[in-house]
């Protein structure tokens, strides 16, 4: 496998190719905004959360002291298994199990606060959950943008497994 510093190299590549393409297919007006959405989203699936969550790596340790968010994930999926290391499936299940970690740890801390503090935890989580969702409405397109991002940064990044396991593959056969 292409080491972390290659990965990021091919992260930034792909994600700069990608700007001028959208672009290409954007409509007039161009809305830039939707552009800084798929970049940045590609950035931040490549660099971020990468597949390589699955494995005690540099990009897990990217998350500085939140990587521990992490460590279940890195515990439970088997390292480039389909659940971490594929197209479509993969990139989704990320952002679902950092959404619910997100949650997990949203209720526990309101729930140390309520013995300090009058809070309606329950409202509060209902709410940001009701303000997410009216976003992603309002936004449709953007919401559709980052989705394209967060595949596509991470193809970029199971696409130079593949390439790099092929090429390994048969360099060993012609050395035989
Ligand atoms: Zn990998």
């Amino acid at each position: 496998m292409p080491d972390g510093k290659t990965h990021d190299k091919i992260t930034v590549i792909g994600a700069t190719v990608a700007a001028p393409v959208w672009w290409h297919f954007a409509q007039t007006p161009v809305d830039y905004t939707l552009g800084v959405a798929f970049v940045g989203a590609t950035l931040f699936s490549g660099m971020m959360l990468s597949p390589d969550l699955d494995l005690n790596s540099s990009i897990y340790h990217r998350w500085g002291p939140f990587k521990y968010l992490w460590w279940p994930y890195q515990k439970i999926i088997p390292h480039r298994s389909r659940l971490s290391h594929s197209f479509f499936l993969a990139p989704i299940l990320r952002v679902v199990y950092f959404l619910f970690i997100m949650w997990a740890l949203f209720r526990i801390v309101t729930w140390g606060l309520t013995f300090a503090f009058v809070i309606k935890r329950n409202e509060l989580s209902l709410q940001i959950w009701d303000g997410m969702f009216q976003w992603a409405e309002t936004h449709l397109a953007h919401t559709e943008w980052m989705v394209a991002g967060i595949v596509l940064g991470a193809a970029l990044h199971v696409g130079a497994d593949i390439c790099w396991s092929a090429f390994k593959r048969r360099r060993r056969r012609r050395r035989r």
